[in-house]
């Protein structure tokens, strides 16, 4: 079957862009890793700044995007696609697994990841006491110490959460003062189990299968000193996953260049989301990339009479 767009990711942007595609009749097609949790913001317990939704689990307002896209059955096939051919001709080719598909387009809206930190151990304990979402894993460790890594909303976010489980939770961050909004630093500042430690590296998990702890180095210290730690949760940003488009799109650095309709340099393919260079991630902008997106889309199949 020839599709006029397959959309690569059900997170907020490929949702929003699967609702826009069907009402818009277009023969529409959702891939989405079937491995992952659907989006980034199932990881954050709370939402303040989605119109409408004040106060939401990132949770909550994932699975309303999803329901909306399921009633106006938005078909999504749970593959994760592992090759994009032919992205300069009319017809383009996706590989996943299982399947070759071809459409007319694509609306690229695969996201990002959380980025890793580098110290020494952080891939050989994820999952035992390395983490990058507090939200999934944070009830774990009810009573026990953990880290927070990270200066940033996220980071700050997750050292609050955390602090209403945990007994003890230390803030580490390189800088020397934290980067989150102001709003946030003050909640975290007032918590009294919560130890900010600026200017520190974490160097070196500590622990035979599990962490147990971390050697830190303050900033000037010759040698580094010893935490006991339960976990550590790294909440230093993200990493955008579009490595599908590398050498077939516009991009700067790691991110694909778009202009305001989220087309790209390669005809008939667009960006959508956190995969896409702009100036502010956020649900927000994610969904209206999603609804532009396909409106170009339906401006690009009449034009070029494909
Ligand atoms: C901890 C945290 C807290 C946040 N808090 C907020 C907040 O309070 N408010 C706010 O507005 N924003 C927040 N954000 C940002 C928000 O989550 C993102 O901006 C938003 O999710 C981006 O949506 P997206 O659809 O572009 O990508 P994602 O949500 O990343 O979804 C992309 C989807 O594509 C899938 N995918 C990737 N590669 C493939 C592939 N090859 N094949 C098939 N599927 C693939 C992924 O598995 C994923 O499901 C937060 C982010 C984090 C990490």
């Amino acid at each position: 079957m020839l599709y006029d767009v397959i959309i690569i990711g059900a997170g907020p942007a490929g949702l929003t862009a699967g609702i826009y595609a069907k009402r818009a009749c277009l023969n529409t097609l959702i891939l989405q890793d079937k491995y992952s949790v659907g989006s980034q913001i199932c990881n954050t317990y709370e939402v303040a700044n989605y119109p409408g939704f004040n106060g939401v689990t990132g949770q909550e307002l994932y699975d309303s995007f999803k329901k909306h896209a399921d009633e106006l059955n938005v078909p999504i096939v749970n593959e994760k696609v592992i090759e994009i051919s032919d992205a300069d001709f009319s017809i383009k080719k996706i590989k996943t697994a299982d399947n070759l598909y071809e459409t007319k387009t694509i609306v690229y809206a695969a996201g990002a990841s959380p980025k890793k930190y580098g110290f020494e151990g952080e891939d050989h304990y994820v999952g035992n006491g390395v983490s990058y979402c507090a939200t999934c894993d944070g009830a774990f460790y009810k009573n026990k110490i953990v880290a927070v890594i990270g200066g940033g909303d996220v980071a700050v976010e997750d050292a609050i959460f955390m602090s209403r489980i945990a007994s003890k939770v230390y803030l580490i961050m390189r800088r020397t003062e934290m980067r989150a909004t102001k709003i946030l630093q003050e909640e975290v500042k007032k918590l009294s189990n919560v130890e900010i430690l600026y200017e520190v590296q974490v160097e070196s998990i500590i622990g035979d299968d599990k962490v147990e702890g971390a050697l830190i180095r303050r900033k000037g210290d010759v040698i580094p000193s010893e935490v006991s730690l339960d976990a550590i949760f790294v909440g230093i940003g993200i990493v955008p996953d579009t490595a599908l488009l590398k050498g077939k799109v516009e991009m700067d650095g790691d991110y694909i260049i778009a202009n305001e309709n989220c087309a790209t340099s390669t005809k008939g393919i667009y960006v959508v989301g956190d995969a896409r260079k702009k100036q502010l991630r956020q649900v927000i902008t994610a969904c209206a990339d999603g609804a532009n997106a396909i409106t170009s889309i339906q401006k690009y199949l009449t034009e070029n009479k494909i």
